[in-house]
């Protein structure tokens, strides 16, 4: 039997000893082995209690349980007993159940077999409330803690994240933009490498404009030279693709490098994320970042850090003159086919609520399959580059929208244009190709345009069907000997 004496230097020791500990794992079995001290292994039990779902179980720590202190039939009566507020230890049959409390409720229990003499039950009551306010001090501890480095990290972002509007506004052209965009995401949420990849709507591929941090600095020189094609990737494939059709953002773990790749990690397990850059609802490109092989994960607040950081780029590309580079076809430096596709929504909408006129000029190289055929690629880019100089000269720079819309064909925009004017800028756009003498490699190059116009509302339709009549002009241009302008509706 324990004397009194000995009972209170456990429990000094017991103070003692919790105290130092830090882990609440630890700390169960500091506790469970102070009870040793006092009780015999087999006597006793420990148990959590749930009062609103009157529901208890044991201490993993704990060696028995109820049923092995053939203590079950009682388990009615101790919930039932443990129920109230602020209960006291009490006594069924040959079993003494201490409570302990978390407040004034009760949050568990130690069953003992055997009718406890005061002394040894207050020893462990007094452990017990020991235990529960190490417990609770640990608890508090660790959500400060936890508190304290989310707010670190939130701060931590909100700064990063405001401060991009202010970088990327030093950004001299469109590479250095996304290399300082990329800069900025790659240190926000601390990946070892990344890459930007914007749509290229000509090839329908994505391809890899910046990168950084790159295992192969070599790769990453041409990469960010504009050299290295090779790493371009199809629409729709490869998780690049992916992020790009869906427009959700993705998170992986514990990926595994291919040799050889590129722009992946050095080996071993890592993990990526790619969200995508979205322009009006469209996506037009990715971020791409990854880490080394044992970095701590990237995790979801990683991502959404990233996705807002997305988002603001994407914004600020938006509102800058650089939205312009990137919505630009780098050949002709005309608008991409993706910018007239925003433009042009919007135009509508201004012309039905204004009632304005819209014309659409579409202008197609005659024969130009021939001149690559017969002069080489090259000399077909130089074509198309001259074509788009001479649609440059007809357009009025602040009104009107010249386009590539496809790989040799064009489509100007003019608001505030009827049919007649649309028509007459049209003759002109052809009359100056066929006159232009364009020369590549010494060889003159004689080249036409067909083209169509449709207007609206002389159109006497609806607005969406701009396009298809002005189209349905074009073909008729073509099947009429080419070199050559048609109106829709013809005038
Ligand atoms: P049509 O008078 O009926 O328009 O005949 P076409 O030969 O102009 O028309 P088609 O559509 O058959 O051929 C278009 C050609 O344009 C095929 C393609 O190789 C070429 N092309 C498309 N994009 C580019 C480009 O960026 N550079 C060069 N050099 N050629 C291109
Ligand atoms: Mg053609
Ligand atoms: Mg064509």
């Amino acid at each position: 039997m324990v004397k009194t004496i000995e009972l209170l230097y456990i429990v000094r020791e017991g103070a003692e000893c919790f105290s130092r500990l830090k882990d609440d794992s630890k700390l169960h079995l500091a506790f469970i082995e102070k009870l040793h001290q006092i009780l015999d292994e087999h006597s006793f039990a420990v148990y959590h209690f749930n009062a609103s779902e009157q529901y208890i179980f044991p201490f993993p720590e704990s060696y028995n349980t109820l049923e092995s202190m053939g203590a079950k039939k009682y388990e009615k009566d101790i919930i039932e007993a443990l129920s109230v507020e602020k209960p006291e230890s009490l006594v069924i049959k040959e079993f003494t159940v201490v409570p302990y409390m978390a407040g004034r409720w009760c949050s568990g229990f130690i069953l003992i077999r055997s009718k406890l003499k005061d002394d040894i039950r207050l020893t462990i009551a007094h452990l017990c409330q020991l235990w529960v306010q190490q417990k609770d001090k640990i608890e508090l501890e660790h959500d400060n803690a936890r508190l304290a480095s989310e707010l670190g990290r939130s701060l931590h972002n909100f700064s990063v994240v405001r401060s991009i509007a202010h970088t990327v506004s030093k950004a001299q052209d469109l590479k250095h933009l996304l290399s300082l965009i990329l800069k900025v995401a790659i240190t926000t949420v601390n990946a070892s490498r990344g890459f930007i990849m914007l749509e290229n709507e000509n090839s329908r591929a994505l391809e890899l404009k910046v990168a950084q941090g790159l295992p192969n600095k070599e790769a990453e020189r041409q990469i960010n030279s504009g050299l290295l094609k090779a790493a371009n990737i199809p629409l729709g494939e490869g998780i690049q693709g992916r992020v790009m059709e869906t427009r959700e953002p993705v998170l992986i773990t514990k990926v595994f490098a291919e040799d050889g790749e590129v722009y992946g990690s050095e080996g071993g397990s890592f993990s990526l994320m790619c969200v995508p850059l979205m322009m009006h609802n469209n996506a037009f490109g990715v971020i791409y970042l990854t880490n080394n092989d044992g970095d701590e994960d990237f995790d979801n607040e990683d991502l959404n850090v990233l996705s807002i950081l997305a988002a603001h780029a994407s914004a600020v590309l938006d509102q800058s003159r650089l939205y312009a580079l990137a919505t630009t076809d780098e050949l002709t430096g005309l608008y991409t086919r993706r910018y007239y596709s925003q433009r042009i929504g919007d135009e509508f909408k201004r012309c039905v609520r204004y009632k304005r006129h819209l014309s659409m000029i579409v202008a197609d190289i005659d024969f130009f399959k021939k001149v690559n055929d017969k002069y080489g690629h090259a000399a077909g880019d130089h074509v198309l580059k001259n074509v788009a100089k001479i649609l440059k000269k007809i357009v009025r720079s602040d009104v009107d929208t010249a386009v590539r819309f496809g790989g040799e064909e064009f489509v100007l925009l003019m608001p505030e244009t009827h049919l007649q004017g649309a028509y007459i800028a049209a003759e002109r756009l052809r009359k100056s190709v066929e006159e232009e003498i364009m020369v590549y490699d010494d060889n003159v190059i004689p080249i036409t345009v067909s083209v169509g116009v449709s207007s609206y509302p002389e159109n006497g339709s609806a607005i969406e069907e701009l396009f298809s009549h002005s189209d349905r002009a074009l073909y008729e241009s073509k099947a009429n000997g080419r070199n050559r302008s048609t109106s829709y509706p013809p005038l």
